[in-house]
């Protein structure tokens, strides 16, 4: 089947069609500057970069406080922050006769400051399960160390008269192992802030645990109830209301303990649902992108909005 034009009509598309070029090639000098200079886009958290730094970190092996394979893991964050160009320093000591080094980055100048942290040490022993293997603490270290490392990347950090800090804890997971504590290196960091001329913390955010590819992430019993829901409230808008989840659960003794007992309000993000928590199962195929996406990408958003307090 074909349709028949008559003449007119012919000639008169034909001329609409002319204008129509005419028109539009008009329209693409206006729009076109003379000296075109290209806009950045802006940078999104990436999930599967993140992954990548859950399995480089575990390629290394147990990162084990003292051990060599910790010792790269903090050479590998510290590279990677430096290339990113941020500031570092390492603040190091001993404990329990075993060499013990906390890293941080920083960005931006001020009279105060915001903290996100994460542990990257592992623990030595998989006592939930057998105690003579160490744990590969895929999900519990390498996960929030790997969102760390992709904020590290994307954060457009942009808060006027302050600082944001991402902090690296070491001696977090040995607790209840010969004697050893938990949360060795957040609490020297704690106690030890200000020190080196920090400005003082109006906040800080923990991510441990939070890679767990069945993810749910509940309030967290010490946390401070108005930053948590702050947080939580942020996921919901980015459309992770089933994945952060508003209703307390969970209690913990975990890195952000120390700076509440400072009187800084802090907020454990943490997913203590994890059946492979202690186990030698703690490995990279139990943890998602998807997963890493939410905290991420939550956090990314949360912190671009951030203003300093009054
Ligand atoms: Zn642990």
């Amino acid at each position: 089947m074909s349709t028949i034009i008559p003449i007119r009509i012919r000639i008169t598309l034909a001329l609409i069609g002319l204008l129509l070029l005419v028109s539009c090639s008009i329209q693409q000098r206006v729009v076109t500057p003379a000296n075109p200079t290209p806009t950045p886009e802006p940078l999104l958290f990436d999930g599967e970069r993140a992954y990548d730094w859950v399995q480089k970190q575990c390629d290394l092996g147990y990162r084990i406080t003292g051990s060599e394979a910790n010792r790269l893991a903090g050479d590998l964050i510290l590279a990677e922050l430096q290339d990113r160009g941020w500031n570092t320093a390492e603040q190091t000591f001993t404990y329990q006769a075993t060499p013990v080094r906390n890293l941080l980055a920083w960005q931006g100048e001020g009279t105060q400051a915001l903290l996100l942290g994460a542990h990257y040490d592992t623990r030595r022993a998989a006592d939930m399960e057998d105690p003579t293997i160490p744990v590969m603490g895929a999900n519990d270290g390498a996960s929030g160390v790997a969102v760390l490392l992709e904020l590290a990347r994307v954060l457009e950090w942009r808060a006027p008269e302050s600082r944001i800090y991402l902090a690296f804890f070491d001696a977090e997971d040995n607790g209840r192992l010969d004697g050893w504590e938990w949360i060795v290196g957040s609490t020297y960091m704690a106690e030890h802030w200000g020190k080196s001329g920090e400005p003082p913390l109006k906040a800080m955010i923990l991510v441990d645990m939070i890679g767990d590819a069945d993810q749910q992430l509940y309030y967290e019993g010490n946390s401070d109830a108005s930053l948590r829901q702050q947080i939580w409230s942020r996921a919901a808008d980015l459309g992770y209301d089933t994945r952060f989840i508003p209703e307390p659960r969970h209690t913990m003794i975990d890195d952000h303990v120390p700076f509440l007992q400072r009187g800084i309000p802090a907020v454990d993000i943490i997913d203590f649902d994890y059946p492979y928590w202690h186990t030698t199962q703690d490995t990279p195929d139990k943890v998602s992108a998807a997963s890493l996406t939410a905290v991420g990408h939550t956090l990314q958003i949360w912190l671009e909005n951030w203003m300093p307090q009054p």
